[in-house]
């Protein structure tokens, strides 16, 4: 393993067992339930969206360490954009996961090391979780 492989996973397990933006959530605060069979990863999200811009992502769930670690990721990585900005950074992150796409120059290390996944089918599900219930948060919008 070398220093980067060594600093991505570093990164998954930092945000697995320190998951940032994760409560519990009332029912009627959840927007989005994803679930991978496959995995046994459950996921759920709430989104605050205020004139136009994601404030907050946050969610709760159960998984492996690479779904939480993603969506702590993701929570991380997305708030702050506009729903334009964010739905397109999802859309560019399910896309590369899923290999249809080359990872960019400028794609931030925390996303990097989702990446490392890729070569995993079975994990990409897995990775890939919370962004897809996002996504379908921001297509209501
Ligand atoms: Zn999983």
């Amino acid at each position: 393993m070398d220093d980067l492989d060594q600093l991505y996973q570093s990164i998954i397990l930092d945000h697995y067992k320190h998951p940032r933006n994760r409560r519990e959530l009332a029912p009627d605060e959840i927007m989005a339930d994803e679930e991978n069979p496959l995995c046994g990863d459950q996921l759920s999200l709430s989104v605050e969206i205020n004139a136009g811009r994601v404030e907050q992502i946050v969610f709760d769930g159960k998984g492996c360490a690479i779904s939480l670690a993603s969506a702590s990721l993701m929570s991380e990585t997305i708030a702050g954009r506009t729903v334009e900005e964010a739905a397109s950074e999802v859309q560019q992150f399910i896309q590369i996961m899923r290999g249809e796409q080359a990872i960019p120059d400028d794609w931030p290390d925390e996303l990097r090391a989702l990446g490392g996944v890729r070569k995993f089918a079975l994990r990409v599900k897995c990775a890939t979780l919370a962004w897809h219930g996002l996504a379908k948060i921001l297509a209501r919008v």
